[in-house]
């Protein structure tokens, strides 16, 4: 099936109704279905993709890819280190697998970006860290897929 963007954005929207009304079990969180809407409309986006940071896909032959969309490996698997780590906010695709948990692990990956930075003596970034609004976003995703995120 090919669905144009505005067709995309109008299905989003009805998943969203679905998933508050209807008790049929959808995992997204609203607020990373709200994410993808704003992607579909060219909009600027508030999560940036935890691929190549916290989540990865290694292939066959041991290549590690930040994820399974990326035309390039990082590196062999044997060959990562830290300094391979890419955090560069992509907003590139939709793949539910890595952008939902961008959405939820937000506020984890803030809470250990403000304790990094205060261990550096970084007061100013660390608040920004906690004073983040989006923060408060993941909790909600957190707390509205509780049932799900209990069940891993
Ligand atoms: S947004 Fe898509 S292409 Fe970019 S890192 Fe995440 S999964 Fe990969």
């Amino acid at each position: 099936m090919n669905f144009n963007k505005e067709e995309l954005v109008q299905l989003f929207e009805k998943i969203k109704q679905m998933k508050k009304n209807s008790g049929f079990p959808v995992v997204n969180p609203t607020e990373s279905l709200d994410e993808m809407q704003r992607h579909l409309r060219g909009e600027k986006e508030k999560f940036g993709c935890l691929g190549g940071h916290k989540y990865f896909y290694l292939d066959w032959n041991l290549d590690l890819f930040r994820c399974h969309a990326w035309h390039e490996p990082m590196c062999k698997v044997w060959d990562w280190d830290d300094s391979k780590l890419i955090r560069d906010g992509c907003t590139k695709c939709m793949i539910d697998c890595y952008r939902d948990p961008s959405v939820l692990q937000f506020v984890a990956i803030s809470a250990s970006d403000a304790f990094n930075n205060l261990k550096k003596g970084n007061v100013a970034a660390a608040a920004k860290n906690i004073f983040d609004s989006r923060n408060l976003t993941s909790i909600k995703a957190v707390w509205d897929d509780r049932k799900w995120i209990g069940g891993v």
